[in-house]
């Protein structure tokens, strides 16, 4: 498997300016791509916002950050993807929107591109088999914030061929960061746990046991997590949040993945977390405020 040089990277919300940065600083040339020119320039904005930070950290310097800056080319056409080693796909997490994507671009791919989806539920399989690729297709999930995050999780689809899991895994290990191998079953290992613990959260603000306040401090200091699980909601997106659950409640049948009211409310409203300066608390006023 010849070495990965240039990697499209599809959705540049959150996640996919977080792939960005880090490929981009570990010598990679990046191919950034959006539904729209403004969420591009905001997804280059959000990369060029945080290496400022790592510079403000004494992480990297100055040159570090326009050097990587340089490699990623912002692009709201696919076509260019024509000579990219790897596509990652880092668009929203609903199952039709990745559908598209695959089955669009592929026609646009040189034969031997492999092609990653950093979904955080979805089955690996299902996708692949939307693609002319399936051997070479494969789950790569990055972590939330990716620059912080150790972390990544590997998914084999049911086709998947070794070489390309051995090109993945060479992908993370040059960027520093430590890959398990999880089965392709719904929402992975992380977010199986994850993420069950967040909706029962949800729940006990439902059912007034607790205030959001009271729910998150219990969390923090009673069980010594870094933060609280309605905070960690607001920080992954309430939609996010919502379609995992969803993929789980669908996926292995069971009621006790049944995704909160409350989450459900909160999504319709648009009140998304953090993305939307609104979710279980407010942060418009720069100082988070509970809803709740
Ligand atoms: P986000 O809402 O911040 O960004 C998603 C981006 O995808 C948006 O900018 C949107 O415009 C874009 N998009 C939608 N349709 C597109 C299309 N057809 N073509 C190109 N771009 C398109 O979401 P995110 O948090 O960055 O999540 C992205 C993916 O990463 C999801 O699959 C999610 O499950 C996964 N993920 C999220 C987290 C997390 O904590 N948020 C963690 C790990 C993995």
């Amino acid at each position: 498997m010849a070495e990965i040089l240039k990697i499209g990277v599809i959705g540049a919300g959150q996640m996919g300016a977080g792939i960005a940065q880090v490929c981009a600083l570990a010598g990679i040339d990046i191919l950034l791509n959006d539904i729209s020119a403004e969420r591009i320039r905001e997804g280059l904005v959000h990369v060029d916002t945080n290496m400022g930070k790592l510079i403000e950290r004494k992480q990297i310097n100055e040159n570090t950050r326009k050097a990587a800056m340089d490699r990623i080319k912002g692009t709201s056409d696919p076509h260019l993807f024509a000579d990219c080693d790897l596509i990652i796909e880092a668009a929203s997490e609903s199952e039709e929107v990745k559908r598209k994507i695959f089955t669009s671009i592929c026609p646009m791919l040189r034969k031997d591109c492999m092609l990653a989806t950093n979904t955080s539920s979805i089955s690996i399989t299902r996708l692949a088999s939307v693609t002319d690729r399936p051997e070479r297709f494969i789950g790569i999930h990055f972590m939330n914030p990716v620059p912080r995050m150790q972390l990544v999780e590997l998914i084999r689809g049911i086709a998947t061929e070794d070489t390309t899991f051995e090109a993945a895994k060479g992908l993370i290990k040059r960027l520093g960061k430590t890959a398990i191998v999880s089965e392709d079953f719904p929402a992975f290992i992380v977010n199986r746990i994850l993420l069950p613990m967040i909706n029962e959260a949800i729940y006990t603000l439902y059912e007034g046991v607790g205030t959001v306040d009271a729910i998150d401090t219990a969390m923090r200091l009673g069980a010594n997590h870094p933060m609280g699980p309605l905070q960690l909601a607001d920080f992954i997106g309430l939609d996010t949040v919502l379609s995992v659950m969803q993929v789980l409640h669908e996926g292995l049948a069971d009621s006790k993945y049944r995704p909160c009211p409350l989450l459900v409310k909160y999504v319709e409203a648009g009140w998304l977390g953090r993305k939307t300066q609104r979710g279980f608390y407010d942060y418009r006023s720069g100082t988070p405020i509970p809803t709740r």
